[in-house]
């Protein structure tokens, strides 16, 4: 069952960025981790090349990276609350909910 999707809000519960809220900008399902809008940013230093036009790229760029799904947890839209996610099958899909106001979503 996954989780989370794209788009939705997360709490980041782990890690430098503990405490902070984003939103799933991307899911990798098969390394469980999501991309979040503003997390996890990491400094990159990447050698200074001239490009073709005369402009310069590389040097020092912020750039966001994955976090693992064990970090973050979803924010239930009907109570703003982190919350776990619970699974149960509703006219044969299925959906998730929240654990602590019984929302769907
Ligand atoms: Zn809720």
């Amino acid at each position: 069952m996954q989780r989370v999707k794209r788009n939705d809000t997360v709490k980041v519960i782990s890690g430098k960025d503990a405490g902070k809220q984003g939103r799933v900008v991307h899911v990798y399902p098969r390394e469980n981790r999501v991309m979040v809008e503003g997390i996890n940013r990491v400094t990159k230093h990447d050698r200074v090349r001239t490009t073709r036009r005369g402009g310069q790229e590389g040097g020092i760029t912020k750039m966001e990276a994955p976090i693992h799904l064990s970090n973050v947890m979803p924010i239930c839209e009907s109570c703003g609350e982190p919350t776990r996610v619970g699974s149960r099958i509703v006219a044969g899909k299925r959906a998730r909910y929240c654990r602590k106001c019984d929302a769907e979503f």
